[in-house]
């Protein structure tokens, strides 16, 4: 095999394998918006459309999720955690 060609197929092994983690992290994305809307539904709570997980523990119980969730379209700037209403920006 030529040197372009071994380039050719180690880049085509790059495109494959970049689609593979795509595709993984859209699974997970859905996974998590599923985790999060139940936990909701559990505590009460309306759904909502745009879901932005947080990275801090979160106070509330009955966030089986157990980190801080937001209404990205509500609070875009995720001062209100649905469950225990704590702001993403922390000191
Ligand atoms: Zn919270």
């Amino acid at each position: 095999m030529s040197a372009r060609e071994q380039v050719k197929a180690a880049l085509r092994k790059v495109r494959e394998i970049e689609k593979q983690v795509q595709d993984l992290e859209d699974e997970a994305a859905e996974q998590m918006d599923l985790a999060v809307g139940i936990a909701m539904e559990n505590a009460g709570l309306n759904p909502v459309e745009n879901i932005v997980v947080g990275g801090w523990e979160c106070d509330n119980r009955d966030n089986l999720v157990g980190t801080c969730v937001y209404d990205d379209d509500e609070d875009p700037l995720h001062d209100d955690c649905l469950f225990c209403h704590a702001p993403e920006e922390r000191k």
